[in-house]
């Protein structure tokens, strides 16, 4: 999540006498209360709002920048069914537009300070603003991000030669050379996967031993598409418009390597820092969720990137807003019947006292 006008920026802007939204200023209660809150405005939790909203259920989502997370950074989607062809922009617009359709209110540039649990179960979303969103349910889809190299060109060329995601972006490289950073099972993984297109893929990892498990080496060794540089790091990614080469450096010495395209793999930071510590998630910090996407927490969602599964791809963060939102509106549904009961439970036992006597 983008964090626009935090408390610095707000002060930031104070300085230089602009005055920037405050919360009396939106006009919107302090504390405000509905159904559902979904934190996070990528695919997941477009489709959980959607799906939500569809079913009248009175739902809030807030993403700290503008909707679309992980799309706003792809040029270009081949893979999303129905869409032949379509920019990342183009289709969190019209995954937006759906669902506001529907009635989701989305609250774009509202960064979430944290999600809370409070005593009774009601979950909480404490905005940078200082207000706070209510609800007995939430779902949290604040996505996460590649670990970057921090080379100079990785920023400037990225959706023209640098990439993130070889089932993503592998086949835009037909019959290229291509170069994959990093030493892991994604890495190694990938490389095997880029030889479907590309002639010729090289591994770049910075120490002499991979990390990825055994049987990946073995696989990517046994490709004669793929050759190895180990022990080499990237200085630079190159080029004119689109990517030609890297810039590695080995054992002090300097040389370029010419390729079109660079898969940059070392690593992925899921955004599970905002929830509360018993929420249960693996070593690599992604939420642990059962059949229903629901966390170690009752009334507590995880969907799309951030939790711990196989794949991070539209198709299926989509799935996973809509296997929430359905879940969601059993929880309710459920809660709605369990507090009848418990309303009702006093005048039950007087009419099964009278019928004894
Ligand atoms: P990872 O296992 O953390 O590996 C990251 C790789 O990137 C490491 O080789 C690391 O080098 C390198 N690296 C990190 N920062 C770097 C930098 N600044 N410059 C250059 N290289 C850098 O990450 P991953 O491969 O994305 O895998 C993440 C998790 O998903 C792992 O638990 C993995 O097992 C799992 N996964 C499993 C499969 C599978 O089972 N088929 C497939 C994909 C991912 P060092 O080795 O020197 O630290």
């Amino acid at each position: 999540m983008a964090e626009l006008v935090g408390p610095l920026m707000r002060g930031a802007l104070a300085s230089l006498g602009i005055d920037a939204v405050t919360p009396a200023d939106t006009g919107r209660a302090p504390v405000e209360s509905c159904d559902l809150i979904i934190v996070g405005g990528g695919p997941a939790g477009l489709a959980a709002g959607l799906y939500a909203a569809r079913m009248n259920l009175k739902t809030v989502l807030v993403d700290g920048g503008p909707i679309g997370g992980q799309l706003l950074n792809t040029e270009l989607i081949e893979d999303y069914p129905g869409f032949e062809s379509i920019s990342g922009g183009d289709l969190a617009s019209k995954m937006g537009d759906h669902a506001r359709k529907f009635g989701l209110d989305i609250r774009e540039f509202e960064p979430v300070e944290a999600v809370e649990v409070r005593p009774g179960g009601t979950k909480v979303a404490r905005l940078e603003s200082g207000r706070e969103l209510h609800a007995p349910a939430l779902v949290f889809a604040a996505g996460g991000r590649p670990r970057k190299l921090d080379v100079p060109g990785e920023a400037e060329f990225a959706g023209r030669g640098v990439s993130y995601c070889a089932v993503c972006d592998g086949a835009f490289f037909q019959g290229q050379e291509l170069a994959v950073v990093g030493g892991g099972d994604a890495a190694l993984e990938e490389a095997d996967f880029l030889t479907r297109y590309a002639s010729r893929v090289t591994v770049i990892h910075r120490r002499g031993q991979l990390r990825a498990q055994p049987i990946l080496q073995a696989r990517a060794r046994a490709n004669p598409s793929i050759d190895f540089i180990l022990g080499a790091r990237v200085r630079e990614i190159h080029g004119n418009g689109v990517v030609s080469g890297v810039r590695l450096e080995r054992d002090h010495e300097e040389r370029d390597l010419p390729v079109s395209g660079v898969f940059i793999l070392v690593g992925f930071l899921p955004n599970s820092l905002h929830l509360p510590a018993q929420v249960e998630r693996d070593a690599a910090g992604y939420v642990l969720t059962g059949r229903d996407l629901q966390t170690s927490v009752e009334g507590l969602w995880a969907v799309g990137d951030v939790r711990a599964q196989l794949t991070r791809q539209v198709a299926t963060a989509v799935g996973d807003g809509t296997t929430a939102a359905v879940a969601v509106s059993q929880y309710l549904e459920g809660l709605r019947d369990r507090r009848r009961d418990v309303a009702l439970s006093p005048a039950r036992e007087r009419a099964s006292a009278r019928s004894e006597t």
